[in-house]
C-alpha cells in the first residue's frame, strides 16, 4: 500500500476473482462461464460497432433497454443496463444503504456483497444458512433492514421459491430488497410468460421496494463483454441512474450494447443452450453421486459437491493436475466442497474420468 492510499480503505479486502490461467490450457469449470460461444449475429454486431469506436456510446443504451423491457414485459423506465451486474449491485448498495441503513444477507453467498459494504462504509449482518444450506426465509421477514439475496444462491446453487421471496419483500415495505438473479435462467420451469417461474421480475410491478438484477455473463455467453441489468419500479431506477450519472455515464460501451441487443434478438439460441446446460448438469450430478459425492440440489450452471473421504482442497489440486479447474473455498462450512461449473458434455465426461482416476489413486 502506498503512503497516499486513503485511510478510509485501511480495512478493505478486495474481491478475489476466479483464476483465469494463462500458462496452460485447462478445462475451465471455475468461473461459471458458458461453454457456448456468442451466436454469429452477436459477433457481427460487435464488429460493426468496432468501426465506430471514436464515438461515445449511448449513455441510455436505448435500443438494448427497449429490447430488455419487451423481453421481460416491463416498461422502458423500469430497466437499467450496467457494466456487468456487479455494477448495478454496487449502485444499489450505494444508493440505498449507508451507516444508518445496514444490509443483511446470508452468511454463505456471493463474496462480493461484503466488499460492496466495506467500500461504501455500510454495516452488514449475515444470517446463517440452515443445516441443508437453504435460506430460512422467515429470518428475513419483517427484519426492517435492506436485504440482498442471490437466487439461486452461490456457491450452493439452491433456489428459493418465489412465494418465499414475495413474503420477504412484502414484510419489509420500508426497506429495499435486492434479488440477484445471475443464475435464474438455469432454474428451468419456464412459465407462460417465457420467464423462469421463480424469477422475481413480475413482482417488481407489485412492490416498489424490490430490485431484481440479472447478467448476460452466464446464460447469454457474454462474460467478457460485461453486461448486466436491473429491473425495478421507475422511482428506484431513477435513483440508480443518479448514481450511474455521478460515477460512469457511459458505463456500457457500444460494442457491448450492440452485443446485448443481438443476444436478445437471438434469445432462442441462448435459452436452448440453457436447456443443454441443465441436461449436462443433471447428467453430471448423477455421475458424481454414482462416484460417492454428495451434491447439493442445484438450479444454476454449477454444482456444489463433496466426497467425504478426500479433502476438498485435495480434489481441487488433483483435478488441476489433470488439467481441470474448479473453484475451491477455504471457509469452514465450505472447505470440504468444490464448486464445479457445468460445461459441455465432453468437458463433463472428462471431469468424471479425472475423478475416477483420483479415486483410484487414493
Ligand atoms: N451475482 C452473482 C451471484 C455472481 O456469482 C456473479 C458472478 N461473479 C455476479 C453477480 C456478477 O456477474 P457479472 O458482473 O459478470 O454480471
Amino acid at each position: 500500500m502506498s503512503r497516499f492510499f486513503s485511510a478510509k480503505f485501511d480495512a478493505l479486502t478486495p474481491y478475489t476473482p476466479g483464476e483465469q490461467p494463462k500458462d496452460r490450457k485447462f478445462i475451465k469449470l471455475n468461473t461459471n462461464e458458458s461453454p457456448f460461444p456468442p451466436c454469429g449475429a452477436v459477433i457481427e454486431a460487435v464488429k460493426g460497432e468496432a468501426e465506430k469506436l471514436q464515438l461515445y456510446s449511448d449513455p441510455e443504451s436505448r435500443a438494448l433497454t427497449e429490447a430488455l423491457a419487451k423481453r421481460y414485459d416491463v416498461k422502458y423506465e423500469n430497466v437499467l443496463c450496467t457494466n456487468g451486474s456487479d455494477e448495478i449491485l454496487n449502485f444499489a448498495f450505494m444508493a440505498f444503504s449507508d451507516e444508518n441503513n445496514p444490509i443483511v444477507f446470508p452468511d454463505i453467498t456471493y463474496g462480493f456483497y461484503p466488499v460492496f459494504c466495506q467500500i461504501n462504509n455500510i454495516p452488514y449482518e449475515t444470517i446463517p444458512l440452515l443445516e441443508d444450506f437453504t435460506i430460512d426465509y422467515k429470518m428475513y421477514c419483517g427484519i426492517g433492514k435492506n436485504i440482498v439475496i442471490a437466487n439461486p444462491n452461490a456457491p450452493t446453487g439452491i433456489l428459493m421459491p418465489i412465494k418465499e421471496i414475495e413474503e420477504i419483500v412484502k414484510s419489509n415495505p420500508n426497506n429495499i430488497v435486492i434479488i440477484d438473479e445471475a443464475y435464474i435462467d438455469f432454474s428451468g420451469n419456464i412459465s407462460d410468460s417465457a420467464l423462469p417461474k421463480d424469477s422475481a421480475v413480475p413482482l417488481t410491478k407489485k412492490y416498489n421496494n424490490l430490485i431484481v438484477t440479472q447478467t448476460f455473463s452466464k446464460s447469454r455467453s457474454l462474460a467478457g463483454a460485461r453486461l448486466g441489468f436491473g429491473i425495478a419500479c421507475e422511482e428506484l431506477i431513477n435513483d440508480l441512474n443518479t448514481i450511474k450519472y455521478s460515477t460512469n455515464p457511459y458505463n456500457v460501451n457500444r460494442m457491448t450494447s450492440a452485443a446485448g441487443l443481438a443476444a436478445i434478438e437471438n434469445d432462442d439460441y441462448y435459452m436452448n443452450n440453457c436447456k443443454t446446460i441443465i441436461e449436462n448438469r443433471e447428467w453430471t450430478r448423477r455421475k458424481l453421486e454414482e462416484e460417492g459425492f454428495t451434491v447439493l440440489p442445484s438450479n444454476s450452471n454449477f454444482l456444489f459437491a463433496k466426497i467425504g473421504y478426500i479433502k476438498g482442497i485435495e480434489v481441487y489440486n488433483e483435478l488441476r493436475k489433470e488439467g481441470i479447474l474448479v473453484r475451491h473455498f477455504e471457509t469452514e462450512r465450505l472447505k470440504s466442497y468444490n464448486r464445479i461449473t457445468i460445461g459441455s458434455k465432453a468437458e463433463m465426461e472428462a471431469l468424471i474420468k479425472a475423478i475416477q482416476k483420483i479415486k483410484a489413486k487414493d
